[in-house]
Formats: structure tokens, sequence, C-alpha cells
């Protein structure tokens, strides 16, 4: 050893690492990696089977607790998370209570300590002139455009507040679908494109022109449902998240109302042309945007609530195209597991020095089909229902075994993820 700490233990595979897949003794101290070794010494040696990725983030969810638990909470939420190879995730502020000012986020800290079966980290919400009230361990700070479940719009934000904005240090975070066009929409609604036209795609256009011009340097834009909204964008300024629903679904091809999402599923033509700017690489993150709903939410498309679960399967349905050489290995990499923690600063996603030792395991020959009944939200009817999906084996979260052999570690927690601005690597 060169001075460094002791490894406790050493996790034994197949790693992926640099675009290939590597034999590798990982060296685990105090939940991160502290050595990468080509050779195994006299510790204790943990053999993890099949190929061995980082954990992955999810950057946005909605586990809706405290004050919607009959939706979701932490601990069903967190769980389906590890279900699907997810170690971490960034969980909305938009509340019963939203969290807007820095007694909200202490309470609802306070109420999540030890419920977590994954890491997790808080954002809060900018509502018009609450930057200096805002709680400094923030993962970010969510924006909605447009209003939304527990949200008013915030579609114009003058020099001063963008100057504030940017002064936090933090990851700026998007709903772009500009109010002002929401509301002169007449469509009425009764299937999912009905809805898709009701917000149509041009209110997201006019909301990314003008955030694209926002004073702000750390923008990541949420959920982008068309892509060529941004295809012949000049000098844009921003990241975009990507959803699941909006690269494999269509309006056309669902008739309940479980799809109802806001922005809305599209036609085939747009999914198509979204999907291809995935496949190119163009999408900077792919986020599940879990958002449960109970059934009396969902009943009627015209009446529904908007928002799909979906943190246990984002994962999963892509691991099952990378199988059929749909999707490549490197584009899961960078858009599920390298980009989301890096943009954010924070040291996970990597198999180096430092870096949190989350690994997930995957046997490509497992595909299965996803079935509503196996799922782990309190709410898992999904548009996906009978997609194909491979699902991790195994989940090490901070160098210990959170499932095994798809088996959850139940006495195993994950930590919260305070994300101070000194501390953004
Ligand atoms: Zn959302």
């Amino acid at each position: 050893m060169t001075g460094e700490e002791a490894s406790e233990l050493y996790f034994h595979g197949k790693f992926y690492r640099n675009g290939i897949f590597d034999d590798l003794y990982i060296g685990i101290s105090d939940g991160k990696i502290c050595e990468i070794s080509k050779f195994r010494n006299n510790a204790r040696v943990v053999e993890l089977e099949n190929a061995v990725f980082p954990g992955s983030t999810d950057m946005h969810v909605h586990f809706r607790d405290p004050g919607e638990t009959e939706k979701e909470d932490f601990a069903s939420g967190s769980m389906s998370a590890i279900f699907g190879g997810t170690t971490t995730v960034f969980d909305m502020p938009n509340n019963m209570v939203p969290v807007i000012d820095y007694e909200v986020y202490e309470s609802k800290r306070n109420s999540l300590r030890g419920r977590s079966f994954c890491d997790y980290g808080l954002y809060s919400m900018f509502n018009g002139g609450n930057t200096n009230i805002i709680h400094d361990e923030s993962i970010g700070i969510k924006i909605y455009m447009g209003e939304s479940t527990n949200a008013k719009g915030i579609e114009n934000i003058d020099e001063t507040n963008q100057l504030s904005l940017e002064n936090l240090g933090k990851n700026i975070v998007f709903h772009a679908e500009s109010g002002e066009c929401l509301r002169k929409s007449s469509v009425s609604v009764n299937t999912l494109c009905d809805h898709s036209m009701s917000r149509n795609t041009e209110c997201e256009k006019i909301a990314l022109d003008k955030l694209n011009k926002f004073r702000i340097s750390r923008k990541i834009v949420a959920h982008m449902s068309d892509f060529n909204n941004v295809e012949t964008m000049r000098d844009r300024t921003f990241k975009n998240e990507m959803l699941p629903q909006h690269m494999l679904l269509s309006c056309e091809k669902i008739e309940n109302s479980w799809g109802k999402v806001n922005p809305p599923i599209r036609d085939e033509k747009i999914r198509e042309k979204n999907f291809q700017a995935y496949l190119d690489g163009k999408i900077d993150i792919l986020s599940s945007d879990h958002a449960p709903h109970t059934e009396k939410d969902k009943r009627e498309v015209r009446y529904a609530k908007s928002g799909m679960i979906g943190v246990e399967t984002r994962v999963p349905l892509i691991l099952a195209l990378i199988r059929k050489k749909i999707v490549p290995l490197s584009i899961f990499v960078k858009t599920c597991i390298e980009n989301p923690p890096s943009l954010f600063g924070i040291k996970k996603g990597l198999i180096e020095r430092g870096y949190t030792a989350d690994f997930i395991t995957v046997d490509f020959s497992s595909t299965e089909r996803i079935s509503e009944g196996r799922l782990h939200s309190k709410n898992p009817a999904t548009p996906f229902h009978g997609f194909e999906a491979i699902f991790p084996n195994d989940v090490i979260l901070g160098g210990e075994i959170a499932l095994q052999g798809k088996e959850l570690i139940e006495d195993h927690f994950g930590k919260y993820m305070p994300l101070k601005k000194t501390e953004i690597v």
C-alpha cells in the first residue's frame, strides 16, 4: 500500500471500466473504491458473477413523501430503485407542502432519515423569489415553467433572479412547458393523443427558447418530449434529459390513462425521432420521472392526474435493448450511470479511486417480461407491462450488498446526500 487506507474487502469480477469489461479486484474502504488491482491478495474477496457496472443514478423521481404516501413512500420508492439497479435517486420538491425554504427542506430531510434503501438527494423548488431561503444542502433547484402538481408556473425570470440562481452554484432543472401557451389550449381530452394535442410540443419549444437565454450556466431540461424542438436550436446552453416513455411509447398505442404524463407521450413519428436522438448520443441523461398515482387518480383519461412510475423499469428496459443490439452499451453507460452524477458534481458512476462503491451485476441472458405484479411501487400499474427487461441480479451500495440474487437485503439502508457548494467536484 502507498500510504492510502487499507482495503477492508475486495470485489472481484468483470467490471465495466474505460469502455471494456476488465477482470479486476476492487478494494473498498469506508464505502468507497480505494484500490483497483489486477491481482488478488490475502484480504476478504467477494466474487461477483456476470457483467458488473457502477450503480445507476436516477436524477428525477417523485417519491411523494411526505404528504401523499398512499401513492408511494420513500421506502417503497427506494426499494423499487434498488430492484431496478438504481443506487441513487434525486427526489423532486413538489410535495403536498412544496420544498421552497429551509424549514420545509429540514422537515422533509428529517422525516426521511433511515427509511431509504438507496442513496438520495433532495431538490428545492424555485417559486419566483426564494433564492435566499433555499437550503444549501439541496441537490439542485427545480423550476416549473407551467403549472404542475403542487407547483405554480414560473416562466419569466428577471435578471436579478437569474443571478441569484446562478450564485447558488447548483444545477437548475427546468420543466419546460410554457404556462402561457398551455393556458391557450382548448382541446378536450379523451385519449392520450388528445392529451398530447392539448399540451402540444410548441409549448415545450417556447419554454426552451426562453430558458436557453437565461444567464444561468448549469441548466438541465427535464423530460424533453420532442427532440425536434432542440435539433434546430443554435447555441444550446443546456443539458437535456429524456425518459424511456418518450422514446419507447407512442400515444396511438396506449388506451388507458396510466400513460398520461406531462409533457405528454407523443405520436409515433416523434417517438421515433426521440429514440433515434438517444441512439445517436444526443441525449445527456436518461431518467424515469417516477411519479406514481393511485388507481382512483387514474380512472378516466380526461380527469386522470399526470405521472407514471418508472424507477424500477428504466435500467432494465435499456439492458434488454442492449442485449438485442438496439442500444449501444456506451450510450446506456453515459446516460444512466456516468453523466447524472458527474453533472451534479458527485463522485459516483465510475470505477475509480475515491468514487462510491456502488455496483450492479447483470446477466444479459436473463430477459423477462415486466409484470406489474412483481414491481415494488405501491401503485405498480405501468404502460411498460409486458415489455422485455433485464433486472440486475445483485446490487452493491457503498460497498455493502443491498440486493443478492434478486433478493433485497432488508436491513441495509442508503445515505442522504447533502450537496454543499464547496463539495462540488
Ligand atoms: Zn417530474
